[in-house]
């Protein structure tokens, strides 16, 4: 394997290190802390498989079928819990229903985001709602591929990087498999999301055991952000969240996804799904302040499976223009300042990057 040749260049999937046969790649955080694969040469045999899997190649994206939809799921409990319209949910019950796997980002005991799997109910609240953090896919594609060659419904949700790499890895199609993609700002480093864990925790001296970067409370589309230390509750708005400024202020975005290839409507999975922005504007009679999905069907499968599951949703046909947002157009941009921001993180001590941002 050649090595990518700028850090622009790798989403970090982690689907290079699953697939190689000789188990030559292996995961390394850097100093920002994302994952890239380092690879031993000692052992490649470069059989090119791990160039073949990488999603940031050169394929063809889209084409097919396009149905552009507004839905809010009927059962407010499900919509309350889910961070959008609540299509994800949906969407996970009807293979659940079916004895099938889902697998979408949850947080394991330290609050890591890592993708796992969920088989019911109870497993399907842990990976339900966003998480502005660039999750691990460790080990998911191979259980992906054991699930579907046992014949069983699988559901896989995340950005449309990790869904790419999902698709190339497997290599074909089952009639069983539902690929949902996000509509994707950019995933933040996974190092300092787990340094700001430990230092919420140090100041409220106990263990967290949820955080919720959209809750849903002031019926406001989720600009509350919760959290649990020691079954102790804290709530704030999003944008005071010192995490969440520096993730909105652009300065702890993956370096990829400011050249990221995924911002069109242009996509290989079954659906693409996200917040419905312009809603007040489209439909202003189904603003609720709630949460609305945006839902871009992109297969024949999609189209079947959502004849299925529409009777569960308070939906729409819309035009692409009534759905488009900043991330279906272009890249999100690189701040100026990011370098200073990484330098400083690397001088000071985490409560001291607290402080600043706090201003
Ligand atoms: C990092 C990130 C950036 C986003 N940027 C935008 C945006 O710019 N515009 C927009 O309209 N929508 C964006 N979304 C999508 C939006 O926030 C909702 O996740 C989406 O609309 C689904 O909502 P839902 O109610 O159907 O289901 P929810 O229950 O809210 O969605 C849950 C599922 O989303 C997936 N997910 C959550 N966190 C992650 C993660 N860190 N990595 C991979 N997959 C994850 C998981 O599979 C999870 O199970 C983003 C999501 C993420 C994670
Ligand atoms: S070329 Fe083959 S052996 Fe070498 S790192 Fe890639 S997948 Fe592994
Ligand atoms: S994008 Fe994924 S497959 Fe490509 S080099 Fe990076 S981790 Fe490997
Ligand atoms: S912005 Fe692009 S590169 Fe970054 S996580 Fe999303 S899909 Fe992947």
């Amino acid at each position: 394997m050649k090595k990518y040749q700028k850090k622009e260049a790798c989403c970090g999937c982690g689907a290079c290190a699953e697939i190689c046969p000789a188990k030559a790649v292996t995961m390394i955080r850097d100093q920002e802390g994302f994952c890239y694969p380092q690879v031993n040469q000692s052992v490649c045999t470069e059989c090119g498989k791990c160039r073949q899997v990488c999603p940031v190649g050169e394929q063809e994206r889209g084409g097919g079928l396009k149905l552009y939809l507004g839905a809010q799921a009927k059962d407010e409990g499900l919509r309350y819990s889910s961070s959008s319209g609540g299509v994800f949910a949906v969407l996970a019950e009807y293979v659940i229903k079916r004895q099938g796997s889902v697998y979408g980002a949850g947080y394991d005991g330290n609050m890591r985001v890592i993708h796992t799997e969920a088989s019911n109910q109870i497993q399907l609240e842990r990976i339900k709602r966003t998480k502005y953090v660039q999750s691990s896919m460790e080990g998911i594609y191979r259980r992906i591929e054991k699930n579907l060659e046992e014949n069983r419904w699988v559901l896989f949700c995340g950005t449309p990087c990790q869904a790419q790499a999902l698709m190339l890895f497997l290599k074909k199609t089952y009639e069983k498999l539902i690929v949902v993609d996000l509509v994707c700002y950019g995933v933040p480093s996974p190092g300092i999301w787990e340094d700001y864990v430990r230092y919420l925790e140090h100041k409220h001296r106990g263990k967290m055991t949820v955080f919720s970067f959209r809750d849903k409370r002031n019926k406001d589309n989720g600009h509350v952000r919760s959290y649990v230390i020691d079954g102790v509750e804290y709530v704030d708005s999003l944008y005071q969240d010192i995490y969440c400024k520096m993730y909105f202020r652009n300065y702890i975005l993956r370096p990829s996804c400011h050249h990221c290839k995924f911002c069109s409507v242009d996509r290989n999975s079954d659906f693409t799904i996200g917040d419905f922005w312009s809603i007040d504007c489209v439909r202003p009679d189904l603003e609720d302040g709630m949460g609305t999905s945006m839902v871009i069907v992109h297969s024949e499968r999609g189209k079947r499976i959502w004849k299925e599951i529409e009777g569960e949703f308070v939906w729409f046909v819309c035009k692409k223009k009534d759905l488009l947002q900043p991330r279906l157009l272009s890249q999100t941009s690189q701040a100026r300042v990011r370098w200073i921001f990484w330098l400083l993180y690397r001088c000071l001590p985490f409560w001291m990057i607290a402080k600043l941002m706090e201003r």
